[in-house]
């Protein structure tokens, strides 16, 4: 029996309507930037696989550090116990992060690096004693399926069956292009309160949002009036971190720093699930005490797993060579040629770009949301063609691995010419 029906009879998929989206692709194996279904077609993984994978499909040195590190220790308890690739991690990427940045906690995934630098900032006010609980969000944000998660999200049509039990947020405007101006008014006129717990943000690109971008100086505004009014800044760099933006995290496009940053995603270059909280010294001083209420209750059984820690140091050691530096620059460079013939066609709009992303809308006569069956076509579009993209409601976006040659990336983007016809 082929996998695809054995899938189709047992298994439920994340973010699928089961009852209308066809079968699930059965992937073989992965290779650089090109996946192998069973029947022997190939795709462009377009989309590092939901943004996780970074070098490539079975990079060597990766899978050979995961292997490695399986015959040494495959876990232990990170309560009370350390390793050598937990430690290894934190020393590499607090060398890749802002120099404000001196702790790192672990965890399993994005939602749960997201719910611990939630659980850090509220806990922190609560530690000093201070009365302060509101927490600022940029409108239309992602950061995660979890509740808290999910909450920090706003109450939309991906949570509505929850809506009752999400907490409450301020969403203040994301300051897309025009929009500036309203975003530091929605700031200052909820700092003024004074009950301000923390602002979380993802750095100039709103990923689930539709790859929406928006400029450094005004997310720098943001960041450096929440510190003038002592309010936590959380960098959500889930998605951001590794590249995407063409700096190694999106906040490195700013001179103030967050106190917190929220990463997962390509840290071990798409091989295993790994969250990373960080924060500066400020916060993690305000856990210790003579109080063991004070300390920051929170744990995963598989946190700092030392393989997923062992495939994130191969990964950042391969990251950090001048053959990714390359790789950045020509991608960028290749996405803005594309995108400058593709703004001319009258079927898109808002053709844009940041470092390794770029993405742009059709127009569509549907709501242009999420749920609007411009998608599916385009979607099917794609898979026929050997393309894995997965476009956004009517945003279409490419977020390839570094690895992806010029000539995969010509037949994305030929792909996508052709798959306007689609929306005609
Ligand atoms: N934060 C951001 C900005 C994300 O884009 C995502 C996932 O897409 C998450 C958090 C959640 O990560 P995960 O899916 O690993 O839980």
């Amino acid at each position: 029996m082929k996998l695809t029906a054995r899938d189709k009879n047992l298994i439920w998929h994340p973010f699928t309507q089961m009852q209308l989206e066809p079968e699930a692709l059965a992937i073989r194996s992965g290779t650089g930037a090109i996946l192998l279904d069973e029947s022997g077609k190939e795709y462009i993984d377009a989309i590092a696989s939901w943004w996780v994978n970074l070098h490539g499909h079975a990079e060597p040195s990766i899978a050979g550090a995961i292997a490695e590190q399986a015959t040494k220790l495959e876990h232990v308890i990170f309560a009370g116990c350390t390793h050598e690739p937990a430690v290894e991690v934190a020393e590499k990427l607090l060398k890749l992060l802002p120099q404000n940045q001196t702790r790192v906690f672990y965890s399993d995934n994005g939602s749960t690096a997201v719910e611990v630098a939630l659980k850090m900032a509220l806990q922190y006010w609560h530690n000093l004693g201070e009365n302060k609980y509101k927490i600022l969000v940029l409108e239309g944000g992602y950061h995660g399926d979890t509740f808290g998660a999910m909450s920090l999200a706003g109450k939309s049509d991906f949570s509505s069956p929850f809506h009752r039990y999400m907490f409450e947020v301020v969403q203040i405007a994301t300051p897309l292009v025009g929009l500036e101006d309203r975003a530091i008014l929605d700031l200052e006129r909820e700092l003024e309160t004074g009950d301000t717990a923390a602002f979380i943000f993802e750095p100039l690109c709103q990923g689930v949002a539709g790859m929406r971008m928006y400029q450094a100086g005004i997310l720098e505004r943001l960041v450096s009036t929440c510190k003038a009014h002592n309010v936590i800044t959380i960098a959500d760099e889930v998605m951001t971190g590794f590249g995407r933006t063409g700096k190694t995290f999106a906040c490195e496009h700013l001179t103030t720093q967050p106190d917190i940053f929220a990463i997962s995603k390509a840290i071990t270059g798409g091989f295993l699930p790994l969250g990373v909280t960080t924060c500066s010294e400020r916060i993690f001083q305000a856990f210790l005490s003579n109080d063991k209420r004070n300390a920051l209750l929170h744990g995963h059984s598989y946190s700092g797993n030392p393989i997923a820690c062992a495939a994130a140091n191969a990964s950042m050691k391969l990251f950090d060579t001048m053959q990714t530096v390359e790789r950045i620059q020509r991608i960028q460079a290749s996405h803005k040629t594309f995108l400058a013939d593709l703004s001319a066609d009258p079927r898109v709009e808002n053709c844009r770009s940041i470092g390794i992303i770029a993405a742009f809308d059709v127009k569509t006569t549907g709501a242009g949301d999420y749920f609007d069956d411009v998608r599916d076509k385009l979607y099917e579009f794609y898979i026929s063609r050997g393309l894995l993209l997965r476009p956004l409601g009517r945003s279409v976006y490419i977020l390839p691995p570094l690895c992806i040659s010029k000539e995969q990336l010509d037949q994305v983007y030929m792909g996508i010419f052709d798959s306007l016809s689609c929306v005609a």
